[in-house]
C-alpha cells in the first residue's frame, strides 16, 4: 500500500536495496526477455517492426485527438448504463471513489492490479476511510502483505524469492507455507476466494478503453480480474485518460504488442471486455459501473511536444527488463508506482521536478529501452529533456539542482568553450585533488561536493587528451616543442622588459 511521495531521493533509496534483490530481479527479467525474443522471432523482425510503427501511430493519433475520443468514450459508457466521472488529480479521484463507496455502504473491496490506483494512493485513502481493500493479483497480494509498493509494472513482487514469500505467508497469514510456488499460489487462492464472495465493491484499472464502444479492456494472466469485476454488486474503474484507443481495430494492434512485450506471450490468459454493468437481473456482472477518468498531470504532459510521447506507454514493462540500472537496483529505488525507464520519465512529470527530479538522472542513456519499447517512445530523448528541465527549472518548477551543481555545470560549460581555460582548469584540479587521491580514485570529497562520494568513489583527474596526444604522436611532440619555444620566448621577452625597466629606474 503506497502513499504519494513528497520527495524521492534515488541515491538514498539505492543504498537501501537488499543485497540479494538484484539477483532475483535479473532472473525474472532475463526470463521475460527470453520468451519475448521467441515470440518476436516467430512473427519475424519485419512484421514486428511494422506492428511497432502501427502501435506508435495509433497511440500518437489518439493523443492528438484525445478530447474527441474521451468525449466519445463518455458517451458510449453512459449509453451502456455506466457512470463517468472526471478527476483532475489524485485527491479528486480518491474523493470520487470514496463517495461512491459511501453511497453503497461499502465495507470490503477487492481490487485488480492497477498502476493508476497505485499512482493516486487509493488503497491508503480507502484504509483511512475504514474500508478493507484486498489486492487480488498474486503479486499485489504478496506486496500488500509485505506492506511495500510494486517493484515492477507487471510483476509487482519480482524482488522476492519463493523462500521470502513463504516466510511472509507464515508470518502474516499464520499458515504452514512451504517455499513451493504451487503451494503458495494455492494458499493465496484459498484466502482470496472468500474475499471475492464477501466484497461489496470491485476496483480495477484498465489496459485500454475503446472509445467507439465504451469498452474497458483488462489484460491479465490470473482469473482475479474477472472475479473482481463481476462478483461484487459494484464495479469502480480508475483509468488514466491516456488509456483510450479509438476502436477495436486499433485495439487489435495493441493487443498484439502488449503481451508479447510484457511476458513473451502471444496473448494473455485472460483478456476481459467490459461494457457497462449487467443489462438485466438474470445476467452476471455488477449492478452499477463507474468509470473515473484520471488526468492527474497528463494534460500538462501533452503541452511539451517531446515529453508528450510518454503518454504513448502501454505499461508493458519491457523497458524495465532491458534497463541496466533497473536490473541493478530494482523498482523500489524509484520511490513511486512506476519504476525503470518509464518511471524515470513519467514520475517527474506527474509529481513535478521538486519531488522526482532525481529520476531522469537514474539512467545510463544506453537507449535499450527505446529499442525495445513496443510503441517506440523515444525515452532517452525525453530523459535529456527532463534533465534539462530539472537543472534549468521551468515555468512550473524552480531549479531543483543544488547550487554547487549549477555552479560546477556553468564552469564546466565555460571551460568546454574556452580551450585554454579547460587546460588550465584540469591542471589546477590535478594539483588540488593530490591530497585526496588514492590509487587513481577520490574516495571522499569534502562538502559541499561530497554527495557523489557518500555512495561511491569519484575517478581522479588524470592526464587529459591533449597531454596524451602531445606525448604519443610526432605532431603532438612538435606542437609541444613549439608551445615550449613560444613560452620561453615570452618569458625571455618579459625578463628583458623587466631588466630594462629596472635599469631605467636606477
Ligand atoms: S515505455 Fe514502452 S517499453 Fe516501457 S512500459 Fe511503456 S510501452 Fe512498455
Amino acid at each position: 500500500m503506497s502513499e504519494i511521495p513528497t520527495h524521492i531521493d534515488f541515491r538514498a533509496n539505492v543504498q537501501a536495496v537488499q543485497p540479494e534483490m538484484p539477483a532475483s530481479v535479473r532472473k525474472a527479467t532475463a526470463r521475460f526477455l527470453g520468451t519475448r525474443a521467441g515470440v518476436v522471432a516467430v512473427l519475424g523482425e519485419e512484421r514486428w517492426q511494422q506492428l511497432r510503427q502501427a502501435g506508435h501511430d495509433i497511440r500518437f493519433h489518439t493523443l492528438q485527438h484525445l478530447d474527441h475520443y474521451l468525449l466519445l468514450l463518455e458517451q458510449q459508457v453512459t449509453a451502456a448504463g455506466g457512470h463517468v466521472h472526471w478527476a483532475r488529480n489524485a485527491a479528486e479521484a480518491n474523493r470520487i471513489v470514496l463517495e461512491i463507496a459511501a453511497r453503497h455502504g461499502v465495507r470490503r473491496a477487492v481490487k485488480v492490479k492497477s498502476m493508476a490506483t497505485e499512482e493516486i494512493g487509493l488503497n491508503h485513502a480507502l484504509a483511512e476511510a475504514g474500508i478493507r481493500v484486498l489486492e487480488t493479483d498474486l503479486g499485489e497480494f504478496i506486496i500488500q502483505l509485505a506492506g511495500v509498493g510494486p517493484s515492477h509494472i507487471i510483476v509487482p513482487a519480482v524482488h522476492l524469492t519463493k523462500e521470502g514469500i513463504a516466510q511472509l505467508f507464515r508470518e502474516k497469514l499464520g499458515v504452514d507455507a512451504p517455499p513451493d510456488p504451487f503451494a503458495l499460489a494455492a494458499i493465496a487462492r484459498r484466502t482470496l476466494r472468500q474475499a471475492f464472495l464477501e466484497a461489496d465493491m470491485g476496483i480495477s484499472g484498465a489496459n485500454f478503453m475503446v472509445a467507439e464502444t465504451g469498452t474497458l479492456v483488462i489484460v491479465s494472466n490470473e482469473g482475479n480480474g474477472r472475479m473482481c469485476t463481476t462478483l461484487p454488486r459494484l464495479h469502480v474503474a480508475v483509468v488514466g485518460i491516456d488509456k483510450v484507443v479509438p476502436d477495436m481495430e486499433s485495439l487489435n494492434v495493441l493487443l498484439k504488442l502488449l503481451p508479447r512485450s510484457a511476458t513473451g506471450q502471444k496473448m494473455s490468459c485472460y483478456t476481459s471486455f467490459i461494457t457497462g454493468p449487467r443489462r438485466s437481473a438474470g445476467e452476471g456482472g455488477p449492478e452499477e459501473f463507474h468509470l473515473v477518468l484520471l488526468d492527474n498531470g497528463r494534460t500538462g504532459i501533452l503541452r511539451d511536444e517531446i515529453t508528450r510521447e510518454t503518454l504513448l506507454c502501454i505499461r508493458c514493462g519491457v523497458c524495465l527488463n532491458v534497463c541496466p540500472v533497473y536490473n541493478h537496483v530494482g523498482g523500489h529505488a524509484y520511490g513511486f508506482a512506476y519504476s525503470g525507464p518509464i518511471g524515470a520519465i513519467l514520475s517527474p512529470q506527474l509529481l513535478g521536478g521538486k519531488v522526482a527530479g532525481d529520476l531522469p538522472f537514474a539512467s545510463s542513456l544506453c537507449g535499450a529501452c527505446a529499442e525495445y519499447c513496443p510503441v517506440k517512445i523515444p525515452i532517452p530523448e525525453i530523459l535529456i529533456r527532463l534533465r534539462r528541465r530539472v537543472v534549468e527549472g521551468d515555468h512550473v518548477e524552480a531549479p531543483s539542482a543544488p547550487a554547487v551543481v549549477r555552479v560546477a555545470a556553468g564552469a564546466g560549460g565555460l571551460a568546454l568553450r574556452l580551450p585554454w581555460l579547460y587546460e588550465w582548469g584540469t591542471q589546477l584540479l590535478k594539483v588540488v585533488q593530490a591530497p585526496l587521491r588514492r590509487d587513481g580514485w577520490l574516495p571522499a570529497l569534502p562538502p559541499p561536493v561530497n554527495r557523489w562520494t557518500l555512495a561511491r568513489p569519484f575517478p581522479a583527474f588524470g592526464a587529459d587528451f591533449r597531454q596524451w596526444w602531445r606525448r604519443r604522436t610526432p605532431e603532438g611532440r612538435r606542437a609541444a616543442q613549439q608551445r615550449r619555444a613560444r613560452g620561453f620566448g615570452l618569458l625571455a621577452l618579459v625578463g628583458a622588459l623587466a631588466v630594462w625597466l629596472l635599469r631605467r629606474r636606477r
